[in-house]
């Protein structure tokens, strides 16, 4: 892929990986692909609450389906929602045929245990890869379901060539949506991963070291020029608001010594909008028999 924005010190110049272009390529490809399956595609989005992130995110992801022929199926809850009930409606979503794909908006209220909600999920569905089913196979390297923030940054990885084999990564962050199934994927490309987090001793020395850093921690600038390695290329996670501003978990000085970057925003973002849709259309063709779901 061209690279988008250089910017040019002495000594290294730095490619920023356009994710919001890599992700237009990716919405027509589903668009065309939603069109071969000639059927009808519906993805089921669940918010529970008024977290005006989690509505943001919501509202963005139903735009991209309607933009390529996915039929968005809202469901809002209040926050004092029982879990039962929620998981009635999950239940009932698990067995409406208009419902391909189901996506829970994570964080729930705390009074539900996520672990139950996700896991209530029709593995056939569970477009987010959060299942622990889908967690699993990932696991074991069959083909699945796969996060849709790590799978939007391994296109993103594929699209500018980094080299991954043999390559050292530092995955800093191991939840369960981003740091861990990142981790596993960049494993399977035959990466050395290091997985971080915040009882990592001496993490600027290990960071320093890698030649892939993928950073996915939820704190602004916290990875600094001193952990990157010269011509690293970096990837920039964190969704963190300051002063009113989007700003990533990479600061800005980082663009001095790295190869490649993801910005911030318009990097990690929209990847994972459009693996989301892409993994709504591996739905469909599971659900249409025409590809073998993993264990089913
Ligand atoms: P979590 O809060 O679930 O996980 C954060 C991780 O960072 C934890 O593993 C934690 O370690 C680790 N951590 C916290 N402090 C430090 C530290 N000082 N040094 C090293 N590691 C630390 O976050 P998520 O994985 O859900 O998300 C991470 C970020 O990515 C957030 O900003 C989120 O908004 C963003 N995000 C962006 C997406 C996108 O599409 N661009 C999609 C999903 C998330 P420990 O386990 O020890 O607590």
């Amino acid at each position: 892929m061209m690279p988008v924005g250089r910017l040019r010190s002495p000594a290294v110049a730095v490619t920023l990986m356009d994710g919001k272009a890599l992700a237009a390529r990716v919405r027509a490809e589903v668009a065309r692909d939603v069109g071969v399956l000639g059927r009808p595609i519906g993805l089921a989005t669940v918010l529970v609450g008024e977290d005006e992130a989690s509505a943001l995110y919501v509202r963005r992801k139903e735009e991209a389906c309607r933009e390529v022929g996915i039929e968005p199926i809202h469901h809002e809850l209040s926050v004092d929602t029982r879990e039962g009930e929620l998981l009635d409606l999950v239940a009932e979503l698990n067995a409406d045929e208009r419902v391909t794909g189901i996506l829970v908006q994570l964080p729930l209220p705390g009074h539900m245990d996520e672990g139950r909600v996700i896991g209530a999920i029709a593995p056939i569905k569970d477009v987010d890869g959060f299942h622990p089913a889908s967690a699993g196979h990932l696991l074991q390297g069959e083909p699945t379901f796969v996060a849709a923030t790590p799978a939007g940054i391994m296109e993103l990885l594929r699209a500018y060539e980094i080299p991954l084999e043999g390559a050292r990564a530092v995955v800093v962050g191991r939840s369960n949506i981003v740091g861990k199934p990142m981790a596993l994927l960049l494993l399977a490309e035959n990466a050395t991963v290091t997985v971080c987090h915040s009882r990592t001793r001496g993490l600027p020395e290990v960071a320093r070291k890698a030649d892939v850093v993928v950073a996915a921690v939820g704190r602004a600038r916290m990875v600094t020029r001193e952990m990157v390695k010269e011509g690293a290329t970096v990837i920039d996670v964190g969704i963190n608001r300051v002063d009113g501003k989007v700003v990533g978990d990479v600061a800005e000085d980082v663009r001095e010594v790295a190869g490649h970057l993801t910005p911030v925003p318009g990097g990690v973002g929209p990847m994972t909008i459009a693996s989301l849709l892409r993994n709504t259309v591996r739905a469909g063709r599971y659900q249409a028999g025409l590809l073998a779901f993993p264990g089913g």
